[in-house]
């Protein structure tokens, strides 16, 4: 058991766990875009472990980036607006798989595709390292899961609690 800040947190998946699964979806994903050069579309900061670890694995070409996505409630209107901040490269006519370290309310992953769809791609699919229950009522899925996690918070591998905790290599979940 670990503490970090005011929370407890228990081992969940191991660092071999892991790895063994991100060399599978590395694999899934080669053999997917092999000959199309996709973009792999990295949203910071959870992603930022979980990209370094695929992509070191995937063995078709790729170019990868990073974005980032900008939640602020809107004056006028109700709903939450996302919005990407950070991408440089056109996208128009690409081949794009978006990289999320996890999908929850599946939310954040729908206001992405819809912005990218309008941009104008070639091809749009998501890989998610963890999925919890909630987004699977969501039509947007995405089409690589590494996980399905139950719905309690998680920590660890690039996902943080209050900003700590990406560093750790295991994934850890709130007693
Ligand atoms: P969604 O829009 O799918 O509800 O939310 C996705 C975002 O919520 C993730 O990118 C992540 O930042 C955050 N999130 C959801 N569940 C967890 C969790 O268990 N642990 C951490 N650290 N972040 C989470």
């Amino acid at each position: 058991m670990i503490k970090i800040i005011d929370k407890e947190f228990v081992p969940y998946l191991s660092e071999e766990e892991i790895k063994d699964r991100v060399k599978e979806m590395a694999a899934e994903i080669s053999a997917a875009y092999e000959g199309k050069k996709p973009l792999l579309v990295s949203v910071l900061n959870g992603s930022f472990i979980f990209t370094a670890d695929l992509i070191r694995t995937i063995d078709t070409p790729i170019e990868v980036t990073f974005i980032r996505v900008a939640s602020y409630e809107a004056l006028q209107t109700t709903g939450k607006v996302k919005e990407i901040l950070g991408l440089k490269e056109n996208v128009f006519d690409r081949d794009i798989l978006i990289l999320e370290d996890i999908v929850d309310t599946g939310t954040t992953l729908e206001h992405l595709l819809d912005a990218f769809k309008d941009l104008g791609t070639k091809s749009i699919k998501v890989a998610t390292l963890l999925h919890k229950p909630d987004a699977q009522e969501k039509a947007e899925k995405p089409d690589f899961i590494g996980f399905k996690i139950p719905d309690k918070f998680v920590v660890g591998y690039g996902l943080d609690y209050e900003g700590m905790g990406r560093e750790l290599k295991e994934i850890y979940q709130l007693r």
